[in-house]
């Protein structure tokens, strides 16, 4: 048990670490191309911040939260996803002061208590986006058309994009009102779960991957089918942005997306390629949030989440290779204590001069130690011994092109600067 991490969770070793921090650089990349700036939140936060912002009827809330009592009694949650956090600091910090709109941008572990599998795990992460203070629909194709450039940057062509709407609290309560009638009539089918959900919050029925719910209700109506005028000027005006960008994307009426606080705008981009857990990214717009937080009444927000474990399955069902930068610049080979002692001097040279270096820690052989060169991978090679200090004169061996030079040791430094 002790060298066995606790289920539904991974290390992330050196093997994957440099894959990791390409996507996240790629992601900080893209996000500053379109002026979104870095928001930090804290991992756990009050567990009412998440009852209240993703939803009771949810199934995070419902079944997935890591919630516990800290040792003053206060109910803490692990943080299911991202978005609460950030517009909890958002109101906080009273960043809606500022000039708006505020584009932020977040890259968090989340915990969710599901069943692991692939794509699933109790500890992931998250890539999002949350754009807060204006409810224009420029701004869905903002953060939409962001979210493609960054896939396709990382080497996913083969995308789906859904959008749907899901209206706003005028045209919900009129459809929420047609639905319940619809449901009433179909008791009998309903699963335990859409039974309850049909008087709390019956729009998420739709979203029931129960089949018996799923065959059954095929008829059942649709939101975008009821929405009001504004909440279709809305979804119309942001069609004609990405449209105008080439967004291919479909209107997919059956998105209503886990988490009870999205309005109007709801969208999903899913990889044709991964097989079962196929959405890499899933968002909307959340206008009423902020103020059901707490903060100020009338400021909009959207925001998208990015699974990376999925992404990262993606580009490898893909066979999209991430190159591995690690690369050693010189390997200092050693003859005698003398010698390994003096070669910390040019070790230091060299890596204040940012030529990466290394040497042996295991009182090699001479040929030990070059092949621990090959291993890692160094371009070249020098062997230092009694000679080479009295001399001041070292082989500089290029383990690519397996040439030789002779090189002052004392001009080690500049030559190498030449040469890489
Ligand atoms: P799913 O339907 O697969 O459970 P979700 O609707 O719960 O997804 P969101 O809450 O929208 O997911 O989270 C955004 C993204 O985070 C998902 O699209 C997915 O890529 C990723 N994700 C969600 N849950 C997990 C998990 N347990 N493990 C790994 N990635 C996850
Ligand atoms: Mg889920």
């Amino acid at each position: 048990m002790l060298t066995k991490a606790p289920r539904g969770t991974k290390d992330i070793t050196p093997k994957d670490a440099y894959k990791w921090n390409y996507v996240e650089k790629k992601f900080r990349d893209i996000c500053a191309l379109y002026g979104y700036e870095e928001m930090r939140t804290p991992v756990f936060e009050h567990t009412e911040l998440f009852k209240r912002s993703v939803g009771d009827t949810t199934d995070i809330v419902q079944k997935e939260m890591y919630s516990f009592k800290d040792k003053g009694e206060r109910d803490i949650t692990l943080k299911p996803e991202g978005t609460a956090g950030v517009v909890r600091a958002f109101i906080e910090n009273k960043l809606y002061a500022d000039t708006q709109p505020t584009k932020l941008f977040y890259i968090t572990p989340c915990f969710r208590y599901e069943r692991p599998q692939a794509g699933r795990q109790r500890q992931f992460n998250q890539f999002g986006l949350e754009a807060l203070g204006s409810d224009n629909p420029s701004i869905d194709a903002e953060v939409i058309a962001l979210s493609i450039q960054f896939f396709n940057e990382v080497g996913l062509k083969d995308l789906a994009v859904s959008i749907n709407s899901v209206g706003c609290p005028t045209c919900r309560a009129e459809y929420n009102a047609k639905l319940k009638e619809y449901l009433d009539a179909k008791v009998d089918v309903l699963c335990e779960t859409c039974l309850d959900r049909k008087d709390k919050n019956p729009m998420r029925v739709i979203d029931c991957k129960n089949p018996t719910c799923q065959e059954n209700l095929t008829d059942i109506p649709y939101m975008i089918d009821h929405i009001c005028d504004d909440c279709s000027t809305h979804f119309e005006k942001l069609k004609e942005y990405l449209t105008e960008m080439d967004v291919n994307f479909v209107v997919d009426k059956s998105i209503v997306r886990g988490l009870d606080y999205y309005k109007k705008t709801a969208f999903e981009i899913i990889s044709n390629d991964i097989g079962s857990q196929s959405t890499v990214c899933g968002g909307g717009r959340y206008d009423g949030l902020v103020e059901q937080l707490g903060g100020p009444k009338g400021v909009s927000g959207i925001g998208f989440a990015i699974g990376a474990e999925r992404l990262l399955l993606t580009l490898e069902n893909n066979d999209i290779e991430i190159e591995n930068p690690k690369s050693t610049d010189i390997f200092i080979a050693t003859i005698g204590d003398h010698a390994k002692t003096k070669s910390f001097k040019l070790l230091k040279e060299l890596r204040y001069n940012h030529i990466s270096a290394d040497n042996d820690h295991l009182d090699r052989s001479m040929k030990a130690q070059f092949k621990y060169s090959d291993k890692i991978n160094a371009k070249f090679t020098v062997v230092i011994g009694e000679d080479e200090l009295n001399n001041d004169s070292v082989t500089l061996k290029d383990m690519r092109a397996s040439e030789q030079t002779t090189v002052k040791l004392s001009e080690l430094v500049d030559e190498l600067k030449k040469r890489l």
